[in-house]
């Protein structure tokens, strides 16, 4: 098959389109045609390389995934079937697999990151429970924009943060990933919005996808802003993802009782904090990591009845993989970057 591969850490450069092997089934496992593949920062970081990480190589990314049912060694499977996949694969056994919490899972591994080769090529294999049909009305494109980063930002919201209608959102960097799916799952629990943005053209999209007030992170102090704006009150919930920049003011941000939730650290991983605030003002900071089996199929619904739609900044072809990381890489974007197949 054709797929993206690296065979040494480094830059864009070190991806190369080429023969690879058709992936192999094993029992439980179904074979998907790749369509689309949607970028993730983590794609990045494997890439370059994260230290007391050994990526097997070559190596295939891509763990947002949406295609066609094409072999199956699996019962009940129906071949052709239209798919988006589950990116969390976890062993099924254990006790938190088996509590629905697989994303807590000790084997849990992101479909592209480790031992499991991604989306960027013509096929993939997972388990046959990774599987999530898709109505014809939604295409693959979408479909791949949905999985990873809605999961995460509803795990964070809902499950994490326990988000209530009426409470005030900070959902940093509206234009990522993360952030665009953040700004969606808050509107459609009735929270009031704010969302940072490094450029006024993407705050006038943060707008138009819902938030109902805007901060531009390079002009602005958000910590700031926040204050005024709240009547020096604070949010109740801020999602977090940029990390070393803006962690000080992101939990400047937070009103008494106020809840933190991070799921990355673009900008870098160190962030100090004030335990008297902490404790003085009852503050609760949130790890979150992807999300579960369940959470992504229930936040499908509301993609399926048009409640929530990912933005999509543009598609590439998969040869032009490295111009596409190249672009998530500079921030250029608005949404998911996606690869067709
Ligand atoms: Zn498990």
């Amino acid at each position: 098959m054709r797929a993206v591969r690296f065979h040494e850490h480094g830059g864009p450069e070190v991806l190369r389109c080429e023969e690879a092997p058709d992936p192999e089934l094993e029992p439980g496992e179904v074979l998907v045609r790749v369509r689309a593949c949607a970028l993730n920062h983590l794609d990045l970081w494997e890439r370059r390389g994260l230290p007391r990480v050994t990526i097997p190589m070559p190596h295939i990314s891509g763990g947002d995934v949406a295609g066609e049912v094409v072999a199956a060694d699996a019962p009940n499977v129906t071949i052709g079937r239209r798919v988006m996949l589950q990116p969390g694969m976890s062993c099924g056994r254990c006790e938190a697999c088996l509590s629905g919490r697989d994303n807590e899972c000790r084997a849990y591994e992101v479909l592209g990151y480790l031992n499991h080769p991604g989306g960027y090529a013509e096929y993939v294999k997972v388990p046959v429970q990774n599987l999530v049909p898709i109505p014809d009305a939604i295409d693959f494109v979408h479909a791949a924009a949905f999985p990873l980063t809605f999961l995460t930002a509803w795990h964070m919201l809902i499950t994490r943060a326990g988000l209530k209608r009426g409470d005030d959102v900070l959902v940093l960097a509206a234009g990522s990933g993360v952030g665009q799916a953040a700004i969606q799952i808050a509107r459609l629990v009735g929270a009031r919005v704010f969302a940072t943005a490094g450029s006024d053209a993407k705050l006038e999209r943060a707008r138009s996808l819902g938030a109902h007030d805007v901060i531009n992170h390079h002009t602005q102090d958000i910590a700031a802003e926040i204050r005024r704006r709240t009547n020096h009150r604070g949010v109740d919930v801020v999602i977090e993802h940029v990390g070393e920049a803006t962690w000080a003011k992101s939990v400047r941000s937070l009103a008494r009782g106020g809840r933190l939730v991070t799921c990355g650290a673009t900008t870098g991983p160190a962030g100090a904090l004030d335990l008297q605030a902490l404790f003085a003002k009852q503050l609760t900071i949130h790890g979150s990591y992807m999300g579960t089996k369940g959470e992504l199929m229930h936040a499908v619904r509301f993609f399926f009845a048009g409640q929530l739609q990912p933005v999509v900044d543009r598609t590439f072809p998969l040869a032009q993989a490295a111009l596409a990381q190249r672009r998530l890489e500079e921030s250029e974007q608005f949404g998911k970057i996606v690869l067709e197949v």
